[in-house]
């Protein structure tokens, strides 16, 4: 199969789908790997590294799109790409239909195979190839609050690890999933005194079990967040309601009980935030300030960090994308479960209810 690596577009997104080593495992299982001019530089890879591997520099994304049969992005195609998508051409890319009716039609009327990232799952319900960026950002979200907490950024000017005699902070992480247990550790590594909430008995109990000592891990209830954020300095956002929008968990009128300065990271903020007065920020500008709180809401945390980003995402895809190249994707679906949950267009047909739901379309 000829494999095309593109350039990422969409602004602020240093990712690239394939690593050189990417390249090298495909080229052993005899593919050919062609990759967009300059795709690697935001994650470190110049096009000599590609080369070295045995991908082939091509130009522009059309001869990509020309000449492969399966395209890799990290982001959605956008506009200015949806008229070079071939018939029959698989697009394996996180693709959040869901979201984007417009590339949804757009993916229909160019009968390609689409195969969305976020929607491979495997048979206990985990999203293997969201996991890792989940990671990323749980664990940067204390770096994050970290930084806010200093006062030439605006915070009240505390060390989350306090020093001998001197009290740590106090962080609260609501949600006990991928997000909330990589904050919740780094700020336990860095000697912080960790609240973790979560409403699932059996997931705080195996949390119990993991967690190191200055981790309090207790049950999410209105009160139970009430209490905590009055003595908060960092209040990590970490739920997840799968397929709903985060539930707003923090109400305006609770900020006011917060101390100034204190740092709230809504990591949840891509589906829709867990704080009332959450709203989406970017990496340039990535904070703003309410009742005396800094709120930090960037969508896409995991780009700032591209290179630690960019490497999590592929040793994570690269094995289905193997896959899909070494059988065709018919045969991928038919024998991998996990791979057929990935297809959220095919051949005209949206094959995904929840992006026919959104839609009403066919399914
Ligand atoms: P996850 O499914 O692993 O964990 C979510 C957890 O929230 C679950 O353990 C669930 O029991 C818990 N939960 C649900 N309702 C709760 C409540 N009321 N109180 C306390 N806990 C509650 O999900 P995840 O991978 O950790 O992702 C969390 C969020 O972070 C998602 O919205 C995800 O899209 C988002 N995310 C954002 C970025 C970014 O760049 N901003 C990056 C990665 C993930």
């Amino acid at each position: 199969m000829i494999v095309g690596v593109l350039k990422e577009i969409k602004t602020e997104e240093n990712r690239v789908a394939m690593t050189p080593a990417g390249v090298e495992v495909m080229r052993q299982n005899g593919h050919t790997v062609l990759v967009e001019t300059q795709a690697g530089v935001g994650s470190g890879f110049p096009d000599e590294a590609y080369r070295a591997a045995g991908a082939e520099i091509v130009a522009t994304p059309k001869e990509i799109y020309d000449r492969a049969d399966m395209v890799m992005h990290v982001k959605e195609p956008l506009p200015p790409e949806y008229d070079l998508i071939r018939e029959g051409q698989i697009v394996f890319t996180y693709l959040h239909l869901a979201a984007d009716e417009e590339l949804t039609k757009a993916l229909i009327r160019r009968r390609s195979v689409n195969i969305a990232y976020e929607t491979i799952q495997k048979a206990d319900g985990s999203l293997p190839l969201l996991t890792p960026m989940s990671e990323v950002a749980g664990r940067m979200a204390i770096q994050e609050a970290a930084k806010y907490l200093e006062m030439p950024q605006g915070g009240q000017g505390i060390l989350l690890a306090g020093v001998p005699g001197v009290e740590p902070a106090t962080v609260v992480v609501i949600g006990g999933g991928v997000v909330g247990t990589n904050a919740a550790k780094m700020a336990c590594g860095l000697g912080a005194k960790v609240y973790l909430l979560d409403m699932n008995l059996q997931r705080l109990r195996y949390l119990s079990d993991v967690m190191p000592a200055n981790c309090f891990l207790l049950m999410s209830s209105p009160a139970t967040i009430r209490e905590l954020v009055k003595k908060a300095d960092v209040v990590i956002g970490a739920v997840l309601i799968p397929g709903a929008k985060a539930p707003k968990l923090i109400t305006r009128d609770m900020l006011p009980t917060m101390k100034k300065g204190a740092v709230i990271v809504d990591v949840a903020i891509d589906q829709g935030g867990c704080f009332e007065t959450s709203k989406p920020t970017t990496h340039k500008d990535p904070i703003y300030v309410v009742d005396g709180v800094i709120h930090y809401c960037v969508a896409n945390m995991p780009g700032a960090v591209a290179k630690t980003s960019t490497l999590a995402l592929t040793n994570a895809t690269l094995p289905y994308a193997v896959e899909i190249a070494n059988k065709g994707w018919k045969r991928a679906m038919q024998e991998n479960q996990e791979i057929k949950l990935g297809a959220n267009v095919v051949d005209g047909k949206v094959t995904y209810k929840g992006v026919a739901d959104a839609f009403g379309l066919e399914y």
